[in-house]
């Protein structure tokens, strides 16, 4: 019987390829609005994390580009783009 493979485990396959900038950047001046604590806790990633001050702050490395924090928080607080091509998440397991 085969063994059933946890989620972690799914994303530690996947490849990613860095860009020169970040495909997913916060506007400047919100990184306190209140808006981005709802993609902490909702980015399948974990990207997003509060910092001692209390700005919200997000890692780009390991986006699986699948567009949860922009639906979440928007685009007034977010400036969400695909990376260009050749660039970002190589999915591995299905
Ligand atoms: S697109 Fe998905 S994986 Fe990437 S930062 Fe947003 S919620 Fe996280």
């Amino acid at each position: 019987m085969s063994e059933v493979m946890g989620l972690k485990a799914k994303l530690g396959l996947d490849v990613f390829k860095p860009g020169p900038d970040a495909h997913i950047k916060i506007r400047p001046g919100m990184e306190k609005d209140p808006r981005l604590k709802k993609a902490i806790l909702l980015c399948p990633a974990g990207l997003y994390s509060e910092n001692e001050t209390g700005e919200v702050v997000l890692t780009i490395d390991g986006c699986l580009e699948c567009g949860t924090c922009r639906l979440a928080c928007g685009n007034e607080v977010l400036d969400w783009n695909y990376p260009d091509g050749g660039i970002g998440v190589q999915f591995r397991f299905g």
